[in-house]
């Protein structure tokens, strides 16, 4: 097993809507930043939809020293504008970057996709317009992704990702172990070697986790979704097997040599803390904080 030293454990955030919103992801973040997680990553909303939101966050993350990878999704866009979000990144100190596609809003047409058609081609672009100033993150389908034509050709385009310079790929999240364990098989035999980092979704609200899964096709195993279902409002008892579930699935993944883990915090501490703590990972000196 790798020592927990090897491992990148991390968190991931969504802009807020409102101030309100901001003050619990800062309370939040002072909980989560205490047990010392290599970065916190912002989401982005493609063509540029939550830009000013995400910029707030990452901004507000810097300010308090602390490591951050803003998402970059570039469906959308066109060159000058992911330089100039870039570039912006770059006056804060930002060295690390999760690349992404992302999903154009349903009724877009061809002519608003912009410069980009996958993240390989952003990939490639950051590479040769920065050369190595960032870690560049992409994501990865264990479950494969919904629009792959099929398993093979999303692992060679995984692959093609890679290829175009990327140093670490996250997963969409997924509740079955052998597929993570297929998949990283998978990769190493077809030459992929960066390390693959599992993307936990802890689980307390079974109808947002519902509609996610949906939407991004991560699949939520049957008998996970019957006893959900079952426990209807009783969310005292989705979220106490909620966290069995994913408990025992961290566990798995890191009994089986998982470069770490990638948390989808949901803007939320306690979830996340307790499966951090129960799983026994380290705690580090927190990162800078004014
Ligand atoms: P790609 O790698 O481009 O793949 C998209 C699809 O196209 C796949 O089916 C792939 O097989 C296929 N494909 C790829 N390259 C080629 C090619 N050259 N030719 C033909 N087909 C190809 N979305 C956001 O909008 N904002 C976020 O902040 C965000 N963060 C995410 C973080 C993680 C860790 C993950 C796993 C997903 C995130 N998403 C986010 C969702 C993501 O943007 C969507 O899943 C999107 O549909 C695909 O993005 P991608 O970067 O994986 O795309």
């Amino acid at each position: 097993m790798n020592t927990p030293h090897q491992q990148t454990f991390s968190f991931e955030l969504f802009p807020p809507k409102t101030s309100e919103g901001m003050d619990k992801l800062k309370t939040a973040v002072k909980r989560l930043n205490a047990v010392g997680p290599r970065y916190f990553s912002c989401t982005y909303g493609a063509g540029g939809s939550t830009r000013a939101r995400t910029f707030a966050t990452v901004d507000w993350l810097r300010a308090q020293g602390i490591a951050t990878a803003p998402h970059l999704a570039c469906i959308g866009s066109e060159k000058d504008e992911i330089r100039d979000i870039v570039g912006h990144y770059i006056e804060h100190g930002i060295d690390r970057l999760v690349a992404l596609r992302g999903d154009m809003p349903s009724g877009m047409g061809r002519a608003g996709l912009g410069t980009f058609r996958y993240a390989n081609e952003l990939v490639a672009f950051l590479r040769e317009e920065y050369g190595d100033r960032f870690t560049i993150e992409v994501a990865a389908y264990p479950e494969f992704h919904p629009q792959a034509r099929n398993a093979q050709a999303d692992l060679e385009n995984f692959k093609r990702k890679v290829e175009a310079g990327a140093d670490t790929a996250i997963t969409q999240y997924f509740y079955s172990a052998e597929a993570y364990f297929w998949f990283v098989e998978e990769c190493q035999r077809m030459g992929i070697e960066v390390p693959i980092i599992p993307g936990v979704m802890p689980i307390s609200n079974y109808a947002q986790l519902a509609r996610f899964s949906d939407a991004c096709g991560a699949e939520i195993p049957r008998w996970i979704r019957k006893r959900l279902e079952g426990y209807g409002d009783d969310t005292a008892s989705i979220r106490s097997f909620g966290h069995e579930v994913v408990l025992e699935l961290c566990q798995r993944l890191l009994d089986g040599d998982a470069p770490g883990l990638h948390f989808y915090t949901m803007n939320q501490s306690a979830p996340t803390l307790k499966l951090w703590r129960e799983l026994g990972l380290p705690e580090t000196r927190p990162q800078a904080q004014s």
